[in-house]
């Protein structure tokens, strides 16, 4: 069967800004001709390579070192190359053993290539054996390069990694330096060891790139979005919490049709009040401008952190069902989007005096939200009125509070003490095939994310990956948010 031809993930690292000096470091070994120095080149491309001399005592080496880019992985890539054409005497094993100077020490990692058209070849055996005994804390992938000459429909490929496996080092990769062929299966197979060793090596999140911005992110302005369908109050909500009337109210539909920014502050922090009116208020009829508004409604929506929808508790209490289709559409997008979202039930002036439908309204909006949205447990929910003026304070604390959350980083230290924890708390279905979670750490907040890396291919069941959610929401208090947990797994 053909290929797919598949791109690149994404990594959980940026390592594009990543300090080069803090970049893993990748060496390419394997006997000559096996096409090292193909390889480094197409790693790093047109970029420069240093080449630098290692006077030993009879041999001057070359090695070419250069940063390596594959998909949006970059590393330090050596080309062991020279090592091997300056000391051109000696068996392997004594001209291999004589990298065992700096250049191996620095690497973390090391690409073993062989030559997929000589079929597995004894000095191939002999460079395995020799990486076993030198280089024990070097993770080794091994790839079959030149696999572009080998026609795949034959089998050969197949054959060939099979007979590659007497190595001890798994199943190879087929690749080739020269064509491209196999780049994403390498990315694939480099994209979980060198995330873990950043994410390891660099107990700093601040020092990866991926975060800088991240860093006092709870101190950034936030962005609240004030959503829901026409005349449930959103308007005047809007003037409650900027205290002043700045956008007209009325009950007309459509009234306040275009998104209005705003800013306030609220106990010292800036909120950037985005009104999305436009959001549930798409009929047939509107085109043109309207339409527009609409999509940038739903867009400036997706821009916001904080998602506040809004319900109207008299209408909650004549209807069947809390949220109409639309209401829970547009919560299930806020969650999906990785937003936090809050619902606030309006116009609870209106059951005053109305005790037994009050009680149901406080009850039945809870329940419904949890049973629409289960992946997202604890939705804050807040009760009103708009129109009293009397909501900025409940609503405000909910928003921050959610923002906050949102926001919130854990420690790698932290979680892995709590990850011990939890793996004996929970019955694990079974046992034998359980992969083993090796380490687990947050890779990004707003919304906060995870990166369990697992041990082995299989992947965790959902149902894990479930009580993880769950456990890390219950002992972290992150109720409401829509937390995200990757999994990687690494031989
Ligand atoms: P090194 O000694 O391991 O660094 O190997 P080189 O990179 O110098 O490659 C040795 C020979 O193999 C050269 O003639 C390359 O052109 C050739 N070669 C390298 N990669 C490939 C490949 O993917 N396919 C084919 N067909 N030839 C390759
Ligand atoms: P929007 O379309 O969602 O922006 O809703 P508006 O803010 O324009 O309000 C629609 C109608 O509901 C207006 O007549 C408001 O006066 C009224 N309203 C808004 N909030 C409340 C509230 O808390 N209680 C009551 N009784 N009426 C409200």
């Amino acid at each position: 069967e053909p290929r797919k031809k598949r791109g690149y993930k994404k990594s959980v690292v940026d390592f594009t800004k990543v300090d080069p000096d803090s970049l893993p470091t990748v060496i390419l070994v394997g006997r000559p001709n096996v096409g090292k120095s193909a390889l480094f080149n197409r790693f790093i491309q047109r970029r420069e390579a240093l080449v630098y001399n290692t006077p030993d005592d009879h041999v001057t080496r070359d090695i070419r070192e250069g940063i390596a880019k594959l998909g949006d992985l970059r590393f330090r890539v050596l080309d062991s190359a020279g090592l091997e054409m300056a000391a051109s005497t000696g068996s392997i094993l004594d001209r291999t053993a004589e990298m065992t100077g700096n250049v191996l020490r620095r690497s973390q990692f090391a690409i073993f290539l062989i030559d997929v058209r000589d079929g597995l070849h004894p000095m191939d055996l002999e460079v395995g054996k020799w990486l076993r005994k030198h280089a024990s804390g070097i993770r080794i992938v091994l790839v079959m390069n030149k696999s572009e000459s080998l026609d795949d429909h034959t089998g050969c490929l197949v054959s060939a990694a099979g007979e590659a496996q007497i190595l001890g080092y798994g199943d190879p990769i087929a690749i080739s330096a020269e064509t491209g062929l196999g780049m994403v299966d390498l990315y694939e197979a480099l994209l979980p060891l060198l995330e873990e060793y950043m994410l390891r090596s660099i107990n700093d999140k601040a020092s990866l790139g991926c975060s800088i911005s991240e860093v006092e992110e709870s101190k950034l302005p936030l962005q609240l979005a004030i959503v829901g369908r026409p005349n449930v109050g959103k308007s005047t909500l809007l003037n409650t919490l900027l205290q002043e009337d700045r956008v007209l109210v009325g009950p007309e539909v459509g009234l306040t049709r275009d998104s209005v920014r705003a800013q306030f502050q609220y106990e010292g922090r800036t909120v950037y009040l985005v009104d999305t009116a436009g959001w549930l208020q798409r009929t047939k009829q509107e085109k043109g401008p309207a339409s527009l508004s609409v999509m940038q409604s739903r867009q400036s929506l997706m821009r916001a952190h904080v998602i506040a929808l809004v319900l109207d508790a008299e209408e909650i209490t004549n209807a069947r069902s809390s949220m109409n289709h639309a209401e829970v559409v547009i919560a299930r997008r806020a969650v999906e989007e990785g937003r936090s979202l809050i619902v606030i039930v309006n116009k609870m002036d209106l059951l005053r005096g109305k005790q037994k439908l009050y009680e149901k309204v406080i009850k039945a909006v809870p329940e419904e939200i949890q049973t629409v949205i289960p992946q997202v447990t604890g939705i804050p929910v807040v009760f009103v009125s708009a129109l009293e003026g009397k909501g900025r304070t409940t609503v405000m604390r909910q928003v921050v509070n959610a923002y906050e959350k949102w926001c919130l980083r854990l420690s790698t230290a932290r979680l892995n003490r709590w990850l011990r924890k939890v793996m004996s708390r929970h019955s694990w279905k079974d046992q034998a095939s359980q992969p083993k979670i090796k380490y687990f750490t947050q890779v990004k907040a707003r919304p906060p994310t995870f990166v369990a890396f697992t041990s082995g291919k299989v992947q965790l069941p959902d149902t894990d990956i479930r009580f993880l959610t769950k456990s890390l929401k219950d002992d972290f208090d992150m109720g409401g948010i829509p937390i995200r947990i990757i999994q990687r797994s690494v031989p």
